[in-house]
C-alpha cells in the first residue's frame, strides 16, 4: 500500500511491529509530531480513534489492555499532550493494566542542553516513577526491538503501562541497514511466559487451606484479568469455601452463586480464620487486612504473579508465586485430593447474615421506587434489572455514591463486564473506558456516572457519537460532587456544588446522539431499555434530588473532617459567648 522508502521509516516499522504483535487499534489524540503517524497507520490498515484529550485515549488502551489481555496502545504530542496522558498511564500501571504510551518528543541534545524547543520536555526521564519501564527509540533502526521491550514489559510478570518516547527524527528516519532481515520487526515468542509455584509451596498453601474452618477466598481484578474463571468456580464448586470478589473481579463467579458471600462482607472478613486472596492486594480496598475488620489471628495465602507483593501489609503464610491460571492448576486438583469441605456452621453463619442483610437491601430498593425524593436507588434499579437479564452487557462505572450504590446494586453474571475507577479511585475513566469497551468487545456498554465524575470527560460524548458506539450513558444528576446542598456559607456556592439543573442529556444531543431525561423510578424503567437497545450513543440524565448522596460515597472515613459550622451559627455562638 505504500512505498519502499516510506516502508523504511521509523514511522512504518512502528506501525508494523504493532501489527506483527496481533495489535490493530490505536487510541490518541494527534498534533506535531505523530498526525502523519497516525495517518500512516490508517494507511496500513489500522484502526485508529482519535479523542479529545489524552487522558481519555490513553485510558481507553488501558481498559482495552485490560480486556484483550495484550498491551494497548496511545500515542499523544509531545509536552502537555504527554502530561495530560501520563495521569492515566500512571493509573494503569497501578491497576496492573497492559498500555504502552507513545508520546511524540523532541531530540535528545536539544532537551540535554535546555536549548527551549516547541514543547519541549524531557519525557523519557519525568515518565519513569510513572510507569513499570520507560523506552526511548533514537533510531530507526531500533524501532522492532523497541516494541518487543515495550510489549514484553507491559504483559509479563504483573502488567502495567510502559512508556515509548519517540523523537520527531526517528519518526520520519530512514533504516537502510537491515535490508531483508525484515527490518528488525518481529512477533515476540511468548511475551508473557507462564510461572508455576513449586510443589512445596503448593503443599504448603493446601496444608493450611484442610484446617481452616472458616476459610474466604477474595478475588480481586487480577483473577479477571488472567481469565481464571474456569478454575476459580471449579475451586469453589469443590470445596464450597466462599467468596468476595472485589470490585472488578464481579462475574469470574457469578454475583448470584450460592457461594457468594458479598452480602455477609464484613462478617466473613472478620470471621475468616483463612483468607485466600486470588489477584487481589491487602491495599486500601481491604483495609490493609487489618483488624478489626479482619480477624487478626487470621491466616493468608496469596496467589500472585509479583513476589514484592507478598508481605506488603500481613504476614503471608503461603505465597504462591505465578500466574494464577497455571496456580491454580496445580493447586485445585491438590485441594480436592484432600476431599476437603468447608465446614457447614460456618457457611450456615454466612447464609444467615446474607438472607438478614438481603432482606434489608430489598425493602431499600423497593422504598426507592416510590420515595418522592428520587434518589439512587430507584435509578438504579432499572439498570440492574436489565443486566440480570442481558448478562453480556458491559458496565463501566464512576462516581462516588453512584459507584458505591451502583457496584453493591447491580449484579455481574460474566467475567470482565465491569470496568471501574480501579485502585486509585479515579474519576474521569468512564469515557475512554466505555469507549474503548464498545470497539474492543462490539457488545452495549453502559457507563455509570456521577455528575461529577462526568464532567471530567464529557467531551468525549462527541467521540463516542463521531464513531456511532453503543453507549448508554447514565447521568446520575445530584447537582453536585457528593451532593449538591452542602454549604456552609449562606448565598454562596460551595465547593461540592454543580449546577442540579444542569441537562447533561442534551450533549449527546449537540453531536447527532440521542438524549433522554428521567426524574422517577418508573421513567427509568421506561426509558433504559429503549436507550440501551437502541444500539446508538446516547446519554440519560438522571435527575435525583440534590439532597441525595452521602460526603465521599462510601469512604467517607478516609476524608478529614473539620467540624464545620455553618457561618450564620457560627456567628449566633460568638455573639452569645459576647
Ligand atoms: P483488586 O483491586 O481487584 O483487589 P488488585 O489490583 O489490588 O485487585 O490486585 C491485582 C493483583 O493481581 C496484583 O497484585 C497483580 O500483581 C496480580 N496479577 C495481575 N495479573 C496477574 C496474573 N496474570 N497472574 C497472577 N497475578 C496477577
Ligand atoms: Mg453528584
Amino acid at each position: 500500500m505504500v512505498d519502499d522508502s516510506l516502508n523504511r521509516t521509523g514511522a512504518s516499522l512502528l506501525i508494523d511491529a504493532l501489527q506483527a504483535n496481533g495489535i490493530n487499534n490505536l487510541y490518541g489524540v494527534v498534533g506535531i509530531p505523530i498526525t502523519d503517524l497516525a495517518r500512516l497507520a490508517e494507511l496500513k490498515g489500522m484502526k485508529y480513534y482519535g479523542f479529545r484529550r489524552e487522558d481519555s485515549a490513553v485510558d481507553a488502551a488501558a481498559a482495552a489492555g485490560f480486556l484483550t489481555k495484550k498491551p494497548g496502545v496511545a500515542m499523544t504530542v509531545s509536552a502537555p499532550g504527554f502530561l495530560n496522558g501520563l495521569t492515566a498511564l500512571a493509573q494503569a500501571t497501578k491497576n496492573c493494566f497492559p498500555l504502552i504510551m507513545i508520546s511524540g518528543s523532541s531530540e535528545r541534545h536539544i532537551i540535554d542542553l535546555s536549548q527551549g524547543d516547541y514543547e519541549g520536555l524531557d519525557q523519557y526521564n519525568t515518565a519513569k516513577p510513572f510507569c513499570k519501564k520507560a523506552y526511548r527509540i533514537d533510531r530507526a533502526q531500533d524501532v522492532g526491538i523497541a516494541v518487543a521491550r515495550a510489549i514484553r514489559t507491559a504483559v509479563s510478570g504483573r502488567p502495567g503501562g510502559v512508556y515509548l518516547d519517540l523523537p520527531a527524527d526517528t519518526i520520519a528516519q530512514l533504516n537502510n541497514d537491515l535490508g531483508e532481515k525484515n527490518m528488525g520487526v518481529y512477533r515476540l515468542v511468548d511475551p508473557a511466559p507462564l510461572q508455576q509455584p513449586s510443589d512445596e509451596a503448593i503443599n504448603r498453601a493446601v496444608d493450611i487451606i484442610k484446617q481452616a474452618k472458616k476459610p474466604l477466598i477474595i478475588l480481586g481484578k487480577g483473577a479477571a484479568y488472567d481469565r481464571t474463571e474456569k478454575q476459580v468456580q471449579e475451586l469453589i464448586n469443590q470445596t464450597d469455601i466462599p467468596f468476595l470478589p472485589m470490585s472488578m473481579a464481579k462475574g469470574v463467579v457469578p454475583d448470584d452463586d450460592k457461594h457468594s458471600a458479598s452480602a455477609a462482607r464484613s462478617l466473613s472478613l472478620k470471621g475468616a480464620d483463612v483468607v485466600i486472596l486470588i489477584g487481589a492486594r491487602l491495599n486500601w480496598m481491604l483495609s490493609y487486612g487489618n483488624a478489626p475488620q479482619f480477624n487478626p489471628d487470621a491466616k493468608f495465602i496469596q496467589l500472585d504473579i509479583d513476589a514484592t507483593q507478598f508481605d506488603s501489609a500481613q504476614k503471608i503464610s503461603a505465597p504462591l508465586q505465578g500466574d494464577l491460571t497455571s496456580t491454580l492448576n496445580k493447586l485445585v486438583p491438590a485441594l480436592t485430593a484432600t476431599g476437603y469441605k468447608t465446614p457447614s456452621d460456618w457457611l450456615d453463619a454466612i447464609a444467615q447474615d446474607t438472607a438478614k442483610n438481603d432482606a434489608k437491601f430489598a425493602k431499600r430498593i423497593k422504598a426507592g421506587e416510590t420515595n418522592p425524593k428520587f434518589g439512587y436507588y430507584g435509578a438504579i434499579e432499572p439498570i440492574n434489572d436489565y443486566f440480570q437479564e442481558h448478562p453480556d452487557t458491559y458496565l463501566v462505572s464512576e462516581g462516588a455514591n453512584t459507584l458505591d450504590i451502583g457496584r453493591d446494586m447491580i449484579g455481574m453474571k460474566l467475567p470482565r463486564h465491569r470496568l471501574d475507577t480501579g485502585t486509585w479511585g479515579v474519576m474521569g475513566v468512564g469515557m475512554g473506558y466505555a469507549i474503548a469497551t464498545a470497539i474492543e468487545t462490539d457488545k452495549h456498554v453502559v457507563a455509570l456516572d456521577g455528575d461529577s465524575a462526568f464532567g471530567f470527560d464529557g467531551m468525549d460524548v462527541e467521540t463516542m457519537c463521531r464513531y456511532n458506539l453503543p453507549i448508554t450513558v447514565v447521568v446520575i444528576n445530584n447537582g453536585g460532587i457528593y451532593n449538591g446542598v452542602e454549604n456552609v456559607v449562606p448565598n454562596q456556592l460551595g465547593p461540592t456544588t454543580l449546577d442540579p439543573t444542569a441537562r447533561y442529556d442534551l450533549i449527546a444531543k449537540a453531536f447527532g446522539g440521542d438524549n433522554y431525561y428521567v426524574t422517577n423510578y418508573q421513567e427509568m424503567k421506561d426509558t433504559f431499555t429503549t436507550a440501551v437497545e437502541s444500539g446508538r450513543p446516547n446519554i440519560i440524565n438522571v435527575q435525583i434530588d440534590p439532597s441525595m448522596g452521602k460526603e465521599s460515597g462510601h469512604i467517607g472515613n478516609l476524608n478529614p473532617t473539620l467540624n464545620l459550622k455553618p457561618l450564620e451559627e457560627a456567628e449566633k455562638e460568638k455573639s452569645e459567648k459576647e
